[in-house]
């Protein structure tokens, strides 16, 4: 057993969920971390049918302000998330509890291995909350893709085109904008290789797409152009 780190261990965490990503085969957007949860062998259950399995209220399963949380039953992962909470935001939520498994939250340490976050004092929570949270950024916005995209075209790094890219909120969206552009800045290539190999056909498919708009844009302001010379000549 472990003691918790005083601080969020980022680039591990961001490693852990790459790995992650290989290992579970991901290879196109948007990601669905339940779908890639129950691969693992982990069950994931909305509020609504834990209800009706064990007879427990809404308020019992999860606590207020609570959108998710993960439990070790029966030698097995289940993870419990709020339908009823914006479907971004609740997507989001279970990647979150996928990162805490998969960062061995629930085993590596001694205060966290019965589960319950009780004896847990507000600063070691918040260490593993947010390491929980950088995993689900890297699972479902994954930076080597996304500065393949802005490589590609640099207008698909916006809020709005990554939100609907990656099925998540404007505010997560803006977010990952900005960490985008820092990591341009910064020439952090890591993992770009592997990952846009995996990502392959995905790419491709943007590649074209690309290409075919930038060819049809070419022919717009060409027609854009010539219909201006014809204003000018009349
Ligand atoms: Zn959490």
């Amino acid at each position: 057993m472990e003691r918790i780190p005083d601080g969020p261990r980022e680039m591990w965490v961001i490693k852990k969920a790459r790995e992650f990503i290989k290992a579970t085969g991901i290879c196109s957007l948007p990601v669905d971390p339940a779908e890639v949860a129950r691969r693992c062998g982990w069950r994931v259950f909305t509020v609504k049918e834990v209800a009706r399995l064990t007879g427990l209220t809404r308020w019992e399963i999860l606590s207020a302000g609570q959108e998710s949380d993960v439990f070790y039953c029966n030698r097995k992962y289940c993870i419990v998330y709020d339908e009823l909470s914006y479907y971004p935001r609740a997507r989001y939520s279970i990647g979150h509890e996928v990162g805490h498994i998969v960062l061995g939250h629930l085993e590596q340490f001694d205060k966290t291995c019965l589960l319950r976050n009780n004896n847990l004092t507000a600063l070691e929570y918040w260490v593993l909350e947010r390491e929980a949270e950088i995993f689900a950024a890297e699972l479902l916005m994954p930076l080597p893709i996304l500065r393949a995209l802005g490589r590609m075209m640099p207008e698909l790094i916006k809020p709005e085109v990554i939100m609907k890219m990656c099925h998540v909120s404007l505010t997560t969206a803006s977010i990952r904008c900005n960490e985008i552009n820092r990591s341009f800045a910064l020439d952090d290539l890591s993992d770009d290789d592997w990952m846009q190999q995996q990502f392959g056909t995905y790419l491709q498919v943007w590649g074209n797409f690309v290409r075919e708009f930038k060819v049809f844009e070419a022919h717009r302001e060409i027609a854009v152009a010539r219909n201006d010379e014809l204003d000018i000549s009349l």
